[in-house]
C-alpha cells in the first residue's frame, strides 16, 4: 500500500475510530513495535487526553513534561517533546489531560485544523530520521482527530467486531471524505483492521464478513485476535511484541506491519 507520489519525510497515519475500546491504542503500540522490528525508525504522537500509549510505553505521567499539548499550541520545540522509549528506534509525543482543553483553547484558532499538520511538518523533525508516524487518537470526532487526519497520509482504522461496528464506521467515512474535499485532498485510508476478533462468536465473524462484502480490500487480511498477553502488556509498559514475543497477538501484529509494508507473510499470501 505503498504510495509513490507520497512527498519525502515520514509517512504519517493517523490510527482513528470514535468509539472506545476498539483497539485504536493496542494497535498503534504493536503496530510501531512491529515496524520497529522491520528496522524502521518510529514516532507514536498521542493525542487521547487518557494518555494510555504514554501509560502502556512506559513514560509516567511524571515524566510527560512537555506532551503534544504543547505540541499542538505551539508552546515547546519538538525536542523539548519527543521521547526515547525502552525500545530503540521508538520514539513517543506524550499526552496528559491538559489536552482535553487543548481543544477548547484551539478552537479560537484560525489554523485550528492544521495545528498538528503544522507542527510535524517543522524543519527539525529531520533529525529524527523518522520512517513512520503513527498518531494514536481520542475515542471522538472531535477537534483533535480532525487535526490527526488533517496532518496525516493515511488512516488506519481498527474495528472491533460487534453490532453497532459498522454504523459507526460509516460515519468515520462522512469525516474522511469531506477532509479530503476539504483541508486534506490526499487523504487515504491506509486499511481497516478488525481487531479482537474471537473465532467462536459467530456474530462477530457475521461483522467480519459484512465489513469485507461492504469495504472489499480496504480490509487487511491479517486479523487481530482476542488474546489475553495482548491486554496483559500495557501493565508491563511493553508492546506484546516484546512482552511474549511468540504470541498470537504478536505475531498478528507483525503479520499487519508487514502486510502494511507489501512484505506478504504465509498468513497474509
Ligand atoms: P482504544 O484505544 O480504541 O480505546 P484499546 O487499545 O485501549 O482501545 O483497547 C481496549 C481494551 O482492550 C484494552 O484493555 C486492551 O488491552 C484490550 N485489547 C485490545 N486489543 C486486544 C486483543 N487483541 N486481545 C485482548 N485484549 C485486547
Ligand atoms: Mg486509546
Amino acid at each position: 500500500m505503498s504510495d509513490p507520489t507520497r512527498p519525502k519525510g515520514p509517512k504519517i497515519i493517523a490510527v482513528a475510530n470514535q468509539k472506545g475500546g476498539v483497539g485504536k491504542t493496542t494497535t498503534t503500540i504493536n503496530v510501531a513495535a512491529a515496524l520497529v522490528e522491520e528496522g524502521k525508525r518510529v514516532l507514536i504522537v498521542d493525542i487521547d487526553p487518557q494518555g494510555n500509549a504514554s501509560t502502556g510505553l512506559g513514560v509516567e505521567a511524571e515524566q510527560r513534561d512537555k506532551t503534544t499539548y504543547d505540541l499542538l499550541l505551539d508552546e515547546a520545540p519538538l525536542s523539548e517533546i519527543i521521547q526515547e522509549t525502552e525500545i530503540d528506534g521508538l520514539l513517543i509525543a506524550p499526552a496528559t489531560t491538559d489536552l482535553s482543553s487543548a481543544d477548547i483553547e484551539m478552537v479560537s484558532n484560525e489554523k485550528r485544523s492544521f495545528l498538528l499538520h503544522d507542527a510535524l511538518r517543522q524543519p527539525e523533525i529531520d533529525r529524527y530520521r523518522l520512517e513512520f508516524i503513527l498518531i494514536d487518537c481520542p475515542p471522538s470526532l472531535n477537534l483533535l482527530t480532525v487535526n490527526a487526519m488533517v496532518a496525516a497520509h493515511s488512516v488506519l482504522v481498527p474495528l472491533q467486531s460487534e453490532f453497532f461496528a459498522l454504523e459507526g464506521l460509516s460515519q468515520l467515512m462522512l469525516t474522511i471524505r469531506d477532509l479530503r474535499q476539504t483541508a486534506n485532498p490526499e487523504l487515504r485510508i491506509e486499511g481497516v483492521v478488525m481487531t479482537m476478533s474471537d473465532k467462536r462468536n459467530n456474530l462477530a465473524q457475521q461483522v467480519e464478513s459484512d465489513a469485507r462484502a461492504y469495504l472489499g480490500d480496504l480490509v487487511f487480511r491479517t486479523v487481530i485476535p482476542r488474546n489475553v498477553r495482548v491486554s496483559e502488556a500495557p501493565s508491563f509498559a511493553m508492546p506484546v511484541l516484546d512482552y511474549d514475543p511468540l504470541s498470537k497477538g504478536a505475531q498478528a501484529y507483525r503479520a499487519l506491519a508487514r502486510e502494511m509494508l507489501g512484505i506478504m507473510t504465509p498468513e497474509t499470501a
